[in-house]
C-alpha cells in the first residue's frame, strides 16, 4: 500500500517513527516522508522516498514561536493555517494524483492531519510523547490565564479557520485540528504501564514501546558506579552542567557527561569526569547505574529500557509531563533544584536506593513486552483497510 507520512522538524519527533518506517518499507509498502533537508539521510535508510518540504514558508520565524505555541491557542492557529496552506499546493500535487492509501502524521504535524480531511484519506496519529486526552493532560497544567486568552482568542481563531474552509479543508473547529479523541487511530511509543491514565485510551491507541537503536560502540566500566549525564540535543543549560560537575567533584564514580548544546568548559575538570560532545548513548547506557537527563521523551525511554534509573531535570512542561510520570512509577528521583548539593544528593540517593533500579526494571519489562515495529505495521494495514472514515 502507498502511505503518506508527515513529521515536524525536530529529531525528538522523527527518530522514533524510523522504525516502523523501515518495517513498513521493508513488507514492500511504499513510504513518501514528507520532511525537511537535515531528516533526508535517515528518512532514505528507512527505505522511504523522501519530499521536501523546505521550500515552503511554515512559520513567520518569530524568536518564541515556541514558547507562545501552545499558551496561545490564537497564535498556534494562525501557525497551524499559515503552514497548511504554505504546503497546499505541494500537499494537492503529491496527494491529489498519487492518492495514498493512509496518511500518518505526527501529532503536532496537523497539515497532515488536514490533509487526510481534504482528500478523505484514513490518518492515523504518531505520538512520540505521551498520549494526552482530558485525564493525561493534568500531566501538563495549563495556566488560568492561558484558559482566559484561549476565550478572548476566538474571533481570530474562526477568521483563521475560515481561510483553511475556503481552500478546501472540511474543519468545524479548532479541536478537529488539535484535539484527538479515542476514535482517533494513534499510534504510541511507549508502553501502557509508561503511559499515564493508559485505561482512559480506547483500543484505537496502540502502545507500541519504542524503537531503540543498538549500541554501536563500547563503553568501559572503569569504576563501581557509573554516572551519566545529558541534556539531550536542543536544550542548552550551562548552570546545571557546570553544577553537575561540581555535584560529582571528589566521588570515586565514573562520570560522562554528553555536552550537546551546551558551551561549558569549567576551569579545572575533576579527574574522575569525561566530557564529550555526544556518546552513544545506548552503549553509555549500558554501563551506567544512574542517568540524570532532562527528560526528553527519547532519552527516558532508552534508559529504562535499558534498566537504568533517573535523575530528573526536566526543561520544558512536554519534559516535566515525561520527568512526573517516571517520579510516580519509582524510577527516578525529581531534582529539587540545581545546587551541587541538591545534585549529589539526588545521585546518592538514586544510586543507594535499590526501589528506583527495581522500578526502572519493571518498565524495561514492559518497554521489551510490547508488540514493538510488528504491532505497528499490522495497525496501519488495519487502518488502511478499514478506510476513511467520514465520521
Ligand atoms: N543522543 C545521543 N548522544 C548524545 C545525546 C543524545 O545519541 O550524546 C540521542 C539520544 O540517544 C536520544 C536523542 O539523542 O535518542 C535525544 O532525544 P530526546 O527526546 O531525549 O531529547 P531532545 O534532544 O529531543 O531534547
Amino acid at each position: 500500500m502507498k502511505i503518506a507520512w508527515f513529521c515536524i522538524p525536530a529529531h525528538g519527533h522523527t527518530n522514533p517513527t524510523l522504525g516502523l518506517v523501515e518495517e513498513m518499507t521493508r513488507a514492500g509498502h511504499e513510504v513518501r516522508y514528507f520532511s525537511f533537508a537535515m531528516f533526508r539521510e535517515k528518512i532514505e535508510k528507512a527505505g522511504a522516498t523522501f519530499v521536501p518540504c523546505d521550500d515552503y514558508d511554515l512559520g513567520d520565524g518569530e524568536r518564541d514561536a515556541g514558547d507562545r505555541v501552545g499558551k496561545d491557542i490564537a497564535y498556534s492557529t494562525e501557525l497551524i493555517v499559515r503552514a497548511t496552506l504554505a504546503l497546499d499546493p505541494l500537499l494537492t500535487r503529491e496527494l491529489g494524483a498519487w492518492r495514498p492509501d493512509l496518511i500518518v502524521s505526527d501529532s503536532v504535524a496537523f497539515w497532515g492531519k488536514l490533509a487526510a480531511l481534504k482528500f478523505g484519506i484514513p490518518y492515523v496519529c504518531s505520538t512520540t510523547t505521551f498520549a494526552f486526552n482530558r485525564y493525561s493532560s493534568k500531566y501538563m497544567p495549563q495556566s488560568a490565564g492561558s484558559m482566559i486568552k484561549m476565550l478572548f482568542a476566538m474571533p481570530r481563531v474562526s477568521r483563521a479557520l475560515g481561510r483553511l474552509r475556503a481552500a478546501g479543508y472540511p474543519v468545524k473547529s479548532v479541536f478537529d485540528i488539535i484535539a484527538n479523541d479515542n476514535d482517533t487511530n494513534t499510534v504510541v511509543y511507549t508502553s501502557k504501564a509508561f503511559q499515564p491514565c493508559a485505561k482512559t485510551f480506547s483500543e484505537r491507541y496502540r502502545f507500541i514501546g519504542p524503537s531503540v537503536r543498538p549500541a554501536m560502540e563500547k563503553t568501559e566500566k572503569t569504576a563501581g558506579k557509573t554516572v551519566y549525564i545529558s541534556l539531550g540535543t536542543v536544550v542548552s543549560n550551562e548552570r546545571l552542567l557546570k553544577n553537575a560537575i561540581e555535584a560529582v567533584r571528589g566521588t570515586d564514580w565514573q562520570v560522562l557527561v554528553s555536552t550537546g548544546e551546551t558551551e561549558v568548559a569549567p576551569a579545572d575538570v575533576p579527574e574522575n569526569v569525561r566530557l564529550y560532545r555526544s556518546v552513544d548513548q545506548m552503549s553509555v547506557l549500558g554501563i551506567a547505574d544512574v542517568f540524570l537527563t532532562h527528560c526528553g521523551m527519547n532519552s527516558v525511554s532508552e534508559a529504562l529500557w535499558s534498566g537504568v534509573p533517573l535523575v530528573l531535570a526536566p526543561q520544558t512542561p512536554e519534559q516535566g509531563a515525561v520527568a512526573r510520570r517516571t517520579a510516580e512509577v519509582g524510577a527516578g528521583q525529581l531534582l529539587r533544584n540545581t545546587d551541587p548539593e541538591a545534585i549529589r544528593c539526588a545521585l546518592e540517593t538514586v544510586l543507594g536506593q535499590t526501589s528506583y533500579k527495581n522500578a526502572a526494571k519493571a518498565m524495561a519489562r514492559s518497554l521489551h513486552a510490547c508488540g514493538g515495529v510488528r504491532e505497528g505495521r499490522e495497525f496501519l494495514e488495519k487502518c488502511a483497510a478499514a478506510g476513511y472514515n467520514k465520521a
